[in-house]
């Protein structure tokens, strides 16, 4: 893995339906994360130097994380979106190497009232009780929340600060170690030492309740 270069380079981002076919469905996460994705952008492209490379820095794994992915071009593989699972929705976004960015929080947002019945229908479609029409029902009234969702201004949808970040280091490609327990081979900054001898991290836990945790 080399290092990831994702600019911000000005063009017609990816669309909402892009993202959506990544993802595999429409939902309103993913309009949450293609909203948060297209406002990044449009900060970070701001006065930005010619070689500023993007990173994300997201607050949770959900659905929302793919349309980021789609949209700003970072990705967990290119090393330039890092997930922290904090269980927020909060997005910081900023340039390397100036450390320039924004950080985007989602506000207190309950898609229920724009169709409350909707959560009912859902999890009616999810425990596998709807007939055809209902499920065909829950798609279109899920797409018309997504639609609302895209539309909603953003001072009305999200928090969004100007902030300049320290700089982690950029991923690199790590020596590999073999686990003493299993045999396989285990990135050198992952492995765990038990009695000894280098082992991977599900071989270190098996170790004992807590032991080698992080
Ligand atoms: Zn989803
Ligand atoms: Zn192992």
């Amino acid at each position: 893995m080399i290092n990831s270069q994702t600019r911000v380079t000005p063009g017609e981002p990816a669309s909402f339906e892009d993202a959506a076919l990544f993802h595999g469905h429409v939902c309103p996460g993913l309009a949450f994360g293609y909203r948060v994705a297209r406002r990044a952008l449009e900060e970070c492209r701001k006065g930005r130097a010619e070689d500023e490379e993007l990173v994300a820095v997201v607050e949770n794994d959900a659905c929302g994380i793919d349309a980021i992915q789609v949209v700003t071009g970072c990705t967990v593989g290119k090393g330039n979106l890092i997930l922290h699972d904090f269980g927020k929705s909060v997005y910081t976004f900023f340039l390397r190497p100036s450390g320039r960015g924004v950080r985007i929080a989602i506000q207190q947002f309950s898609t229920d009232t724009l169709d409350p019945g909707l959560p009912a229908l859902s999890t009616k479609v999810r425990d596998g009780e709807a007939t055809p029409d209902e499920e065909a029902e829950m798609l279109r009234r899920t797409r018309g929340v997504v639609d609302t969702l895209l539309r909603i201004p953003d001072d009305e949808l999200l928090d969004v600060t100007q902030t300049t970040v320290t700089i982690p280091e950029p991923a690199r490609l790590f020596t590999t170690a073999t686990c003493a327990s299993c045999g396989e081979t285990v990135a050198e900054s992952r492995a765990r030492i038990r009695d000894g001898k280098i082992v991977c991290i599900p071989c270190a836990g098996s170790y004992g309740r807590g032991w080698g945790k992080e």
